[in-house]
Order: C-alpha cells, then sequence, then structure tokens
C-alpha cells in the first residue's frame, strides 16, 4: 500500500528516504536504480536552481514521470519573508501547510554556515525561558517541509557566496519545535540531510537538539548516528523542573543515562553538546557550576553556555558577561571543553529562544499546551 501525506492525500517527496524511494518504485513496478537519478534531481541544485516538478527528470521516462507527478509533489514551505541582521545573520519566515509561519536562521562564519532549522510549528513543551513555547504545539512539519528549509537556503545563499564549495556546512534543529517529538519526520529527514545522494553533510554536522525526551533519545540509539545536544540548563532535578516541565516526567538520572547509551552507540571518539542557557540569578552561580561539573564528570561531552536571549514578556534577565566567564572558566578547571555562544542576529530576533514565527488559530491555550505536552510524551513511551 502507498501512505500518502495526510493533509495533502499526496506523497512528501523531499522527505524521501533512499530506502523509501526504492520501495515506492518496486510497488510501481519500476527498476529500483531510479531511485538515486530522483534523489540527485530533488537534492543537487542544477546551474543554481532546485527542480520542482518532474518534468526536468530527462532520464526518467515519461510514464515514470507522470506517475510520480500524480501520486506526490515536491513540496516544499513558501517563503514569506526574510529579515537580514548587520551580523550577516538571516532569518527566514516560512509558511507551512498549516499555514502558520515557522522560522529558519542562518549564521554565517569564516569557515563555516550554520543553518537552524525548525522541526515543528509552536512547540508543547513550554519551557519558561523559551519564546517559541509561549505560543503553545500548532502542528508537526514534515519531513519534506524539514528538507524543503535547507532547500530554500541553498537556492538563496549560494550565489551569496560564490567561492564556498558548501555555504550549508552544519545544520542544527535548534529552530521552533521539539525534534524529538516528531521522530517520524525528523530521523527521514535528518537521513536525507547526511546521505551523499541528497546533501551529504557529516553526521558530525547534522545536530538533533532536545529538551530531554528519553523514548525519542532511545530511539536515536538503532536509527540514527547524527550528534545529539541536550538542553540541560539545570544540574538538579528541581531547579529544572521548574526551567524545563518535561524533566518531571524524564529526570536527569534517566536523560544522563540515556545519553550515555548513545555516546557509546556512535562511538568513535564521539561526544554529546550539553546546552546551558545561562539566566541571571536562576542558574548562573558558581556553586551551579560545581554541581554541573560533579554531574557530567562520566559523561563524554561538551558543554555550550548560551547567555539568555530577551523576548518579549519575559521576566528573566541575561548574566554579565563576567559571570558567563567565571562558569565558564569554573568548569574549563576541572578540564571541560566549554564554549560560550555568541549571540547573532538579536535585531532581527533570530537568536536562540527568540523565534516566534506566527502560529495561527489552532494554537492552544498555555493550558492545553501543557495537556498536549504530556500526552505526547505519553504517546511516546507507549
Ligand atoms: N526543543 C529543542 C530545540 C529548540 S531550542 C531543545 O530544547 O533543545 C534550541 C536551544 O535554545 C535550546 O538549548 C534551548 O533551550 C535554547 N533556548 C531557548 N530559549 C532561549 C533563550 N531565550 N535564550 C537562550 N537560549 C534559549
Amino acid at each position: 500500500m502507498i501512505e500518502t501525506h495526510q493533509q495533502s492525500e499526496k506523497l512528501d517527496y523531499l522527505g524521501f528516504t533512499l530506502d523509501r524511494w526504492q520501495a515506492l518504485l518496486e510497488t510501481l513496478g519500476e527498476k529500483s536504480y531510479h531511485a538515486k537519478q530522483i534523489m540527485k534531481w530533488l537534492h543537487r541544485p542544477l546551474r543554481g536552481r532546485f527542480v520542482h516538478d518532474f518534468s526536468a527528470m530527462t532520464d526518467l521516462s515519461k510514464s515514470l514521470r507522470s506517475r510520480l507527478a500524480e501520486l506526490g509533489e515536491i513540496h516544499q514551505p513558501e517563503e514569506h519573508d526574510q529579515f537580514v541582521s548587520t551580523d550577516g545573520t538571516r532569518k527566514w519566515l516560512l509558511k507551512s501547510r498549516s499555514g502558520s509561519l515557522v522560522e529558519m536562521v542562518f549564521i554565517p562564519e569564516s569557515s563555516r554556515g550554520t543553518l537552524c532549522v525548525s522541526s515543528q510549528v509552536g512547540c508543547a513543551l513550554d519551557c519558561s525561558f523559551c519564546a517559541t513555547g509561549k505560543q503553545g504545539f500548532n502542528s508537526n512539519l514534515t519531513a519534506g517541509e524539514i528538507i524543503g528549509q535547507l532547500r530554500i537556503a541553498i537556492a538563496a545563499l549560494a550565489p551569496l557566496y560564490p567561492d564556498r564549495r558548501r555555504v550549508v556546512t552544519n545544520v542544527v534543529m535548534m529552530g521552533m519545535g521539539e525534534p524529538l517529538l516528531n521522530t517520524d519526520n525528523v530521523f527521514p529527514a535528518v537521513n536525507v540531510m547526511m546521505d551523499d545522494l541528497g546533501y551529504g553533510i557529516s553526521k558530525r554536522r547534522v545536530t538533533i537538539s532536545t529538551a530531554g525526551v528519553v523514548p525519542g533519545i532511545e530511539k536515536m540509539c538503532g536509527t540514527t548516528d547524527a550528534s545529539l545536544a541536550i538542553s540541560l540548563h539545570a544540574p538538579d532535578n528541581e531547579l529544572r523542573c521548574q526551567l524545563v516541565p518535561i524533566n518531571r516526567k524524564y529526570p536527569i538520572e534517566d536523560l544522563l543515562q540515556v545519553c550515555s547509551r548513545y555516546v557509546r552507540h556512535l562511538g568513535e571518539k564521539r561526544r554529546i553538546t550539553i546546552e546551558y542557557t545561562m539566566i541571571d540569578g536562576v542558574n548562573d552561580s558558581l556553586a551551579r557550576a560545581a554541581q554541573l561539573s560533579c554531574l557530567l564528570r562520566d559523561l563524554p561531552c561538551k558543554i555550550n553556555l548560551i547567555p539568555f536571549n530577551p523576548f518579549p514578556g519575559t521576566v528573566y534577565r541575561r548574566p554579565t558577561m563576567a559571570t558567563v566567564r567565571k562558569f565558564q572558566e569554573r568548569l574549563v578547571n576541572d578540564n571541560y571543553s566549554v564554549t560560550v555562544r555568541t549571540t547573532r542576529g538579536a535585531d532581527i530576533q533570530a537568536a536562540c529562544g527568540q523565534l516566534a514565527g506566527r502560529v495561527a488559530a489552532k494554537t492552544p491555550s498555555r493550558a492545553s499546551a501543557q495537556r498536549n505536552a504530556h500526552q505526547i510524551a505519553t504517546s511516546e513511551v507507549a
């Protein structure tokens, strides 16, 4: 049976992995080697442009092209708006199938370009310091909408960086949403990003970031070898429950245990990233640094400190740089590798945690978003 995309009733081709293409071709009675041809057409721009329909795929028979066009579509989000920061950071507002707007950010650096993509419209987890969480959950992005973000970015950026062989060198699932509550779409999308027939991005440079959905990390163990970042933000359960409510369901001990399993699964000297958003007077004391150091003792990890980025309506404040540096030093003294994330794109509200998009109609109230988070988390366990 051919499974189609629920809303459009058409197959969502941009999110198809090689295996999925081969299975579809087999069902259609076609040769499976066409899968590689189709992947190349879909994910490699031709003279700077990606294909948007099957007519260009001249090495496929006309009958196969028309059959594929009947069954599915090459759908990517619609570009609604674009903003450019004085520091070169770019933010796109993109329209998803649901009609809501999600955000994507590109952060250029001298030797790399990082694309921060969204996995959901809104977010059910309601972390107390995150703008996306304030909107509640609206819907999952499809695998094709996640890959579509990468296509949009590459098409727009390649002409701006003509001397770079590859303009997007890193992808982080750190935009709107919780990727591990949308694994059916995120895992195939990540697979296509890392596949040489897709975008060929190294597994070390594709990162899934999670607030700590333990069953999702368990699932990663058998499914992917992408990099993993954990949004920890607190070294004990009491404080973490206040900042990251999903900690009530999956406490720190369970989270670190599954992280150790994932690092073992990755092998070959790979480490997990621990993200720690520093909030003035909340989690930024040297005592917290000492606690964190003790907690992470046995986990192969590096630590990324993110000074809090304010957004309208928040009660939190960013600590001084001196406080951040002292916290960093404390951890470095214990031999951790610790980076401080520089704030990029603040003038266009593109920094971590500032992404709000425009989540339409279906947005539930905060109370129902919390119920939703609970239900989703429960269904992940089942
Ligand atoms: N849901 C995923 C990915 C989205 S957020 C996760 O929780 O990891 C990406 C990162 O930005 C996370 O580490 C998140 O905790 C952090 N973040 C969210 N709001 C922030 C803010 N206002 N200031 C700084 N970092 C923030």
